[in-house]
């Protein structure tokens, strides 16, 4: 069997259970080694063959995993943050078919997440944002019409931007060029849960090149835009006491209530 898992966002007791266990019992483990926390691998037994896919083709990939997979043994992918961000898992599910081999994917903390925890910030602020737009700047790879930076910064909603940390002059003029005004709250996340290398930059759309350059971050981190890194919001109804669901009556009298009480 093949297990494509998500190894979550770095710091390497954010990789779910079932992750671990799977990894523990791996037969064969090929790993994002540029993004992967290596000490993920000390969960692999004595016996267990590990590779670093770093500098293989996708081929090379796959022509890895189908023997050892065919063999009967265990093979886990191992993939940074959530396999299905950017993972560039679907090529090989389809390869793997072709060779009518079965697989799994075991969900991961994808980075995002993990910013939005360093940050303590919450990405779907009532009256503020209700969505959350994950992208990218274009860069070697490509990205569709309409789905530029630009068009996307006019909805004003949360955004959360990957690999484009070395892409800061241009992507500051898109968000701006789009609708944000250069006013709008925005944080740089490096490393976001990578013990003592977690680094959090806040600023505005309008600073976001400088802050990076200051800093020295040109990859592995988000920049995160939007209201929701701001001070004004509308809390929820969900708690409110004066609404009414199908949990719990309305009851004005409770917004007294206070710790102790
Ligand atoms: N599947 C991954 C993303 C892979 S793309 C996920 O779900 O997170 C690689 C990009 O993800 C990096 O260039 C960077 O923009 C972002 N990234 C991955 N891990 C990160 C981390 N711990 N902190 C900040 N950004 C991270």
């Amino acid at each position: 069997m093949i297990y494509f898992i998500g190894a979550g966002p770095g710091a390497a007791d954010l990789i779910t259970v079932k992750g671990k266990e799977l990894l523990e019992r791996a037969d064969l483990i090929i790993y994002a080694g540029s993004l992967v926390n290596k000490k993920l691998l000390e969960y692999a037994k004595p016996s267990c063959t590990i590779m670093d896919s770093a500098a293989m083709t996708l081929e090379e990939v796959i022509a890895a995993m189908v023997p050892v997979a065919q063999e009967g043994k265990l093979v886990v992918r191992l993939h940074t943050g959530d396999p299905s961000v950017y993972g560039a898992h679907r090529e090989q599910m389809d390869l793997l078919r072709s060779y009518n081999l079965d697989f799994e994917i075991v969900p991961g903390v994808s980075s995002f997440m993990a910013a939005a925890a360093a940050l303590k910030a919450e990405y779907t602020l009532p009256n503020v944002s209700q969505s959350v737009i994950i992208t990218r700047m274009e860069g070697r790879t490509g990205v569709p019409d309409k789905q530029r930076i630009a068009d996307y910064a006019a909805h004003n909603a949360t955004m959360v931007i990957f690999l484009s940390s070395g892409l800061t002059e241009k992507l500051q003029k898109e968000l701006i060029s789009g609708g944000y005004s250069p006013e709008t709250p925005a944080a740089i996340v490096y490393k976001a849960s990578w013990p003592g290398e977690e680094k959090v930059m806040r600023c505005t759309v309008g600073t976001i090149d400088a802050t990076a350059k200051e800093n020295g971050i040109s990859n592995l981190a988000l920049i995160t835009v939007g209201g929701f890194l701001g001070s004004e919001y509308e809390r929820s109804e969900l708690y409110n006491p004066t609404f009414a669901h199908g949990f719990r009556e309305a009851d004005a009298s409770k917004l007294d209530v206070k710790p102790g009480k």
